[in-house]
């Protein structure tokens, strides 16, 4: 179709409402949708994630086609799918269009990627605000001009007094902004007990036909897409919703920094992927758990702590990584050069909290919060890897990875690469804790407590290494230095035999000494 105008849906802009589509006049725009087929082998794509993204953008595709709309697909299959530039340029030039209407990008990449190609073509590029978030751009920027530090907890409190979510009389509901003292327990010895089904969404022909040209072109890519359940649709993602609501939300709070082996989901909602890819908005999620409490059928403490994630962290971080773009994705505040080890690709490895949580994301594409931040990410940050190659396995192995939300998540909170940003200090933290958040270490060939000798757990090593690697930075630091005074009990022949032990395990593990500059 020959147009003026292109609108351009990108494949994490599946809003029904978009200010793209908002802006689009049926009868003489293009709708351009393009799957590009290096994004998958830019950075390794876990299969289902892959699935994912193309299954929900072929149903959306359907969605806008019954709706009227005239859409220009190009499929991965297409010569022009090569890379999203090649099929962008291909559309404008058979369009003969002079003018690109989209809502903003998620990822700053692709944003310059497209005011690059079309200024070359000479397209004029109207990028409207994403009405997604509930924050903007220029509102966070507005907050965050304002003082001399971010912290997530301020701009959490600010967001709910604005937005009027949980306030009562002007404060907070139940007296307090924050009830992580009743939250955060572990499961105790008899375990999580028997939990609430997960709903999964048989593949239809359009999803099927997404899974198979995933396996057909990209057969090496981690993953598989043989459990693939996900919600790709909108009304899936309502159903999955209603779901969590109705089932996980009540016991959500206490429980949410709790794992247990093979129990992959516990009281976690699953509804990132469903929000990044935009099929559901965030103030419809936080009205519904709002909702639950206001009802009785959820307990405050765990409403609380579902919409802090949501509007406060996911906000906060989406703020962040726009505001520290572009050398957000090359910080590495701590100068850890070490490679990742191979068993993050692989699952094999003897230490037991490792292999399961690597094993199901292999498997599902999932994994919850505490499992990424404190037990993948806390190896890696003691061992001292290189924050980019763990930032590159973080955007490849989740259903949900998109940079804006992965990025801060993993160079900032887990890798502390960023200097503090997201977090005051490292997310540092021996076997120990691991112990005391699962059941993993029950079924481990490794001690928690040992930090030296055959048993000795390579995290409870690597910690006190890591204390030792990083004294001189944090022994005096306003939030740290508490934690780094433990070193006080460490007599010189345990910090010799405990600095020796670390060395051995980075080469077993990597095949390096070093980690980089202490
Ligand atoms: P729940 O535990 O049910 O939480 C509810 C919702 O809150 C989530 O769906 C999510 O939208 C939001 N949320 C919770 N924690 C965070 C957070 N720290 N930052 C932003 N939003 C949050 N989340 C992603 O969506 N994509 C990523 O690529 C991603 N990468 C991460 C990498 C690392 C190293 C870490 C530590 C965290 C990462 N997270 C990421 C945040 C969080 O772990 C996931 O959002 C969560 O595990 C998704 O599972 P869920 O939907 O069951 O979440
Ligand atoms: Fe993980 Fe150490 Fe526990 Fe083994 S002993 S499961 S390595 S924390």
């Amino acid at each position: 179709m020959k147009t003026d105008t292109l609108v351009l849906i990108l494949g994490d802009q599946l809003d029904r409402h978009s200010s793209a589509l908002a802006a689009c006049d049926k009868q003489h725009d293009l709708v351009v949708m393009i799957e590009s087929r290096e994004e998958s082998t830019r950075v390794w794509s876990h299969k289902a994630r892959t699935g994912l993204f193309l299954a929900a953008m072929r149903q959306h595709r359907d969605w806008l086609i019954d709706q009227g709309f005239e859409v220009a697909y190009i499929g991965i299959d297409q010569p022009e799918a090569e890379s999203f530039d090649t099929a962008l340029r291909s559309v404008v030039k058979k369009s003969g269009a002079n003018r690109l209407v989209m809502t903003e990008a998620g990822e700053f990449g692709v944003e310059q990627q497209i005011t690059s190609v079309c200024g070359e073509l000479g397209v004029i590029v109207e990028t409207r605000p994403d009405t997604h978030f509930i924050c903007s751009r220029s509102e966070f920027a507005d907050w965050a001009g304002s003082r001399k530090t971010m912290v997530m907890e301020h701009f959490y409190r600010h967001m709910r007094k604005t937005h009027d979510v949980l306030m009562v009389d002007g404060g907070p509901a139940g007296g307090e902004w924050n009830f992580d003292k009743l939250n955060r327990k572990p499961f105790g010895r008899e375990g999580p007990g028997m939990l609430p089904r997960i709903p999964g969404f048989e593949p239809d022909d359009t999803t099927q036909g997404a899974l198979d040209d995933v396996q057909r072109l990209f057969p090496d890519n981690p993953g598989s897409v043989s459990a693939f359940s996900w919600p790709v649709t909108r009304e899936q993602a309502l159903a999955s919703l209603d779901d969590f609501i109705a089932q996980r939300l009540p016991a959500f709070g206490p429980f949410q920094d709790a794992m247990w082996t093979g129990e992959h989901t516990l009281h976690h909602s699953l509804l990132s992927a469903a929000m990044n890819l935009k099929l559901l908005n965030p103030r419809e999620v936080i009205d519904a758990a709002v909702a639950a409490a206001d009802e009785g059928h959820a307990p405050l403490q765990s409403v609380e702590g579902f919409v802090r994630q949501i509007l406060g962290w996911r906000e906060f971080v989406r703020g962040v990584y726009w505001k520290e773009m572009p050398d957000l994705v090359e910080r590495n505040e701590l100068e850890a050069t070490g490679p990742l080890p191979d068993f993050y690709w692989t699952g094999e490895t003897d230490m037991a909290c490792l292999r399961h949580a690597i094993g199901q994301t292999l498997e599902l594409g999932y994994a919850h919060h505490i499992q990424r931040l404190m037990v993948t990410g806390l190896f890696s940050l003691l061992l001292g890897v290189r924050p980019q190659a763990v930032h590159e396995w973080y955007l490849a192995v989740y259903v949900d990875a998109v940079e804006w939300v992965e990025a801060p998540n993993t160079i900032g909170m887990s890798q502390f690469a960023d200097g503090g940003i997201l977090g005051s200090k490292p997310y540092a933290a021996s076997g120990r804790y691991i112990q005391r958040m699962s059941n993993y270490c029950s079924e481990c060939q490794y001690a928690p407590d040992k930090a030296t000798g055959t048993q000795a757990c390579p995290f409870t090593t690597l910690y006190w290494d890591f204390l030792m690697r990083h004294e001189k930075r944090f022994a005096r630091h306003p939030r740290a230095a508490m934690q780094w005074r433990s070193l006080n009990r460490l007599d010189k022949s345990e910090r010799t035999a405990i600095k020796r032990a670390a060395t051995q395990l980075r080469k077993r593990l990597t095949g390096e000494s070093a980690s980089g500059k202490a």
